[in-house]
Parts: C-alpha cells; sequence; structure tokens
C-alpha cells in the first residue's frame, strides 16, 4: 500500500488527484497539506464527502510524524512548490508535482538533493499523455523544421506564464535545434511582448482566458508548408492517469526525473 499525503487539495487539480487517489487500489490517502487552518479533515470541507477522514496539517513536520507517507503530490503555487519538494526529499519522501513555475537553478538543487538522499522525485510539467506525446512529435519534427514559435494557452487564474509545459517543449526541441534567431534580423517590437518571449530564439507566446484548460499548439514553418501539433486538456481529468503513473513510479526509483516523457 503507497501512503500518499497532498499538498493543494482544495485546488482544481487537488480535488481531482484526492478523489483519484481514495479510489485507487494499492494507494492510501493518509494526509492533506495546507497553509490555512480550514478544518481538521477533508470530511470539514464541503467539496469532499462526508467519509473522506483524511487529517489537514499547516505544519510538514507534524505531517510526517503522524502519517509517515510515502510521496507527496504537490499541486499548489509557484510560491509553494519548491520549499515542499526540498522538505519531502530531506524527510525521504517522494515528490511527484504537477505544480510548474522552478527555476533552472531549484531545479538542478533539487536534482542533486535528489541524487544524494537516493530520494525518487518526479517533477512532471503536464501528467496528460497527448501533451507528452505532442511534445515527442514536436522535438521530432524540430530536427526538420527549425523555425518553430509555441503557443500555449491557459485558464486565467494560472499564475506562472511561459508554462511549465511551453518551457519543456522548447528545451526538448532545443536539444536537436542548432540555436538560431527566428524572424527577421532586424525586426522590432512596436509593443513591448508582441513577439513573445524567447528561448533560444524560438517564441513562446501564452494566451490566458476563462473557459481554456490547458492547451498548446507548436508551429512549425518551411519553405511553402506549415506543420502543426497541438494538444488540448478538456478536463482535469486528462492528467490523472499520469498521476497515478507516477505515484506508481516514484517508489521504485532514487533520483529525479523531470518531465514523464523521460519515463513513459
Ligand atoms: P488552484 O485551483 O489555484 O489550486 C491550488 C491550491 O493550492 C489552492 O487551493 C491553494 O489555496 C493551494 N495552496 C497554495 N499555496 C499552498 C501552500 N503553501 N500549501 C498548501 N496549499 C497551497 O490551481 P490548479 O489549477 O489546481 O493548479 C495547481 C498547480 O498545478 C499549478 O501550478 C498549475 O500550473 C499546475 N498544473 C499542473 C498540471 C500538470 O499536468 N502537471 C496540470 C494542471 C495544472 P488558496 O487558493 O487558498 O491559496
Amino acid at each position: 500500500m503507497i501512503k500518499v499525503a497532498i499538498a493543494g487539495a482544495r485546488g482544481k487539480m487537488g480535488i481531482e488527484a484526492v478523489h483519484t487517489v481514495m479510489k485507487r487500489q494499492g494507494m492510501e490517502l493518509v494526509a492533506a497539506l495546507d497553509y490555512k487552518q480550514v478544518g481538521t479533515t477533508l470530511a470539514d470541507l464541503e467539496i469532499f464527502p462526508v467519509n473522506y477522514n483524511v487529517p489537514i496539517f499547516t505544519d510538514f513536520s507534524e505531517l510526517v510524524k503522524y502519517t509517515a507517507p510515502d510521496v507527496l503530490i504537490d499541486l499548489t503555487s509557484p510560491h509553494a512548490v519548491y520549499e515542499h519538494t526540498k522538505q519531502a526529499i530531506l524527510h525521504n519522501i517522494r515528490p511527484v508535482i504537477g505544480t510548474t513555475g522552478f527555476s533552472d537553478e531549484q531545479l538542478e538543487e533539487l536534482k542533486q538533493l535528489a541524487e544524494e538522499k537516493k530520494v525518487g522525485c518526479i517533477i512532471a510539467p503536464n501528467f496528460a499523455i497527448g501533451a507528452i506525446l505532442m511534445m515527442k512529435f514536436a522535438r521530432e519534427a524540430a530536427k526538420y523544421l527549425p523555425d518553430v514559435e509555441i503557443i500555449e494557452m491557459h485558464h486565467d487564474n494560472k499564475l506562472d506564464a511561459p508554462s511549465g509545459t511551453g518551457v519543456k517543449t522548447a528545451q526538448m526541441i532545443a536539444e536537436v535545434r542548432t540555436e538560431k534567431k527566428q524572424g527577421h534580423p532586424t525586426e522590432k517590437e512596436t509593443m513591448p511582448g508582441a513577439r513573445g518571449s524567447d528561448f533560444e530564439g524560438m517564441r513562446i507566446h501564452s494566451v490566458r482566458l476563462p473557459g481554456l484548460v490547458a492547451h498548446q499548439q507548436v508551429l512549425f514553418g518551411g519553405e511553402g508548408q506549415l506543420l502543426t501539433i497541438r494538444h488540448d486538456s478538456l478536463n482535469r481529468q486528462s492528467f490523472m492517469s499520469g498521476v497515478v503513473f507516477s505515484i506508481e513510479t516514484v517508489v521504485g526509483i532514487e533520483k529525479l526525473v523531470y518531465g514523464l516523457e523521460n519515463i513513459i
């Protein structure tokens, strides 16, 4: 039985993940980590059924002391996730991280820490299998069509931009694409941000609108041709098979894996 704790249980992704773990054979949801005093157990929150007697902690050490989870899922905010991940690794709890917004330095530090402690950790900017395939196909296409622009589209409550998936896609493309500046060599923005953010000369554009969930297009341009690779997450259920896969996988590894494409 894998004992799971979750940070961010009240959030849109968190609610879905709570139900998923509660229903999953071979897993037990032992604790929730919050930063507000919202109740004693998840059952105190109106969003969950009355039989969800999962204790809520605001103190990480107490959570560990009383519930000793094997895995911590984090679906919180870019402000909280780094500290949660670090604390989990230091306590020999394996993090499964869906929250995006890590800096390169933070990722490197966590990678080293996980390796030193031999604690498995999965950081997945996107848990949806279709999104993983979109990134893999984009990397393949970039070998032949190196002019690429990424348009990522999310709901307007998202805190970080560009999205973790957008950045990860650019990083994967950069593995096979020689760095080059795209567009006209002397192009000039007459409004700041018009050309999007710049990753090794590739442009990433971030759209934020109510009604969207998580969507991305990778556009490739060549002589007389265009290729578009697109993925849409239409609801948060699309991420849950990746969450389950990550929980089951993280207990068997001893290092940090960044991106499910490395293990699927
Ligand atoms: P959300 O609805 O805003 O949920 C975040 C929850 O975390 C909120 O309930 C928030 O509480 C809580 N929270 C904030 N700081 C916390 C802390 N220090 N400790 C415990 N809980 C804390 O956001 P969401 O849409 O569920 O997304 C959550 C994260 O997952 C985001 O980073 C998003 O980009 C990411 N995401 C990842 C994937 C993936 O496949 N990897 C897919 C979708 C989303 P308050 O509202 O009270 O502050």
